[in-house]
């Protein structure tokens, strides 16, 4: 598939989109902020809007939108979202503002979704570059949302109950494939992934 904007509208290569899903606590977010800090990695990352409430330390407008449910209602009727979806109890979306601009610009833009989301965006966007992470146990998902402390118990039940069925999602239709057991090399391993896309 060329990678190129139609002729006449810009000379500028169209940018690489990279979807990153994952069970909760396979460790998306803490791999994404290693991997995109090193400043060789020209990929910008998504901000997704949710109706989720912020955890201790989380910034509107830096980890997430976080919008009210009337506000992502108002955001589905005016066309915002390139998807979204209901995850473990709350509204979750890609706008299409983070998104299609950077990538019209040549920059190439991550985003961290769950699997309804990635299935959703690959068919508008069948080009994008596929990426699941998990652990090599069913177990360790609920050391880390143990220790990472930030989900009561309901939050946890509901996100360790989808595991399963996100693991079948993405052994079938992810084209790459992360353990993270090991920290760094689960880091080193996406960079491997973006840069041998991007060929930077
Ligand atoms: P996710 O974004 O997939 O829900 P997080 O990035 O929040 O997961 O990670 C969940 C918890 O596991 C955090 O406390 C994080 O520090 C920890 N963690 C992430 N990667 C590893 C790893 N390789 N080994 C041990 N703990 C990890
Ligand atoms: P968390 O509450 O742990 O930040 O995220 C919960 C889940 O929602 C994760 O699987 C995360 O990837 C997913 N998620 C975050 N943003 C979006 C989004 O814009 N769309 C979809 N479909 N899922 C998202």
């Amino acid at each position: 598939m060329s990678n190129s904007a139609p002729e006449g509208k810009s000379s500028l290569p169209v940018g690489k989109l990279f979807i990153l899903s994952g069970p909760s606590g396979s460790g998306k977010s803490t791999v994404i902020a290693q991997a995109l800090a090193d400043p060789s990695l020209p990929v910008r990352l998504a901000i997704s809007a949710t109706t989720r409430p912020p955890r201790p330390k989380e910034i509107d407008g830096q980890h997430y939108h976080f919008w009210t449910p009337e506000q992502f209602e108002n955001g589905i009727r005016a066309g915002q979202f390139l998807e979204w979806a209901d995850v473990y109890g709350h509204r979750y979306g890609t706008l299409k503002s983070e998104v299609e601009p950077f990538l019209q610009k040549g920059q190439s833009v991550l985003l961290e979704v769950d699997v309804q989301g990635g299935m959703q965006i690959s068919k508008v966007h069948p080009e994008a570059v596929l990426v699941f992470i998990q652990t090599s146990s069913l177990e360790e998902y609920e050391k880390r949302l143990r220790s990472r402390r930030t989900d009561n118990e309901a939050s946890m039940q509901k996100r360790l109950a989808s595991a399963r069925q996100e693991l079948q999602t993405g052994a079938k239709h992810y084209q790459h494939h992360i353990v993270n057991d090991d920290l760094n090399q689960a880091v080193a391993k996406l960079k491997e992934i973006m840069h041998s896309h991007i060929g930077a």
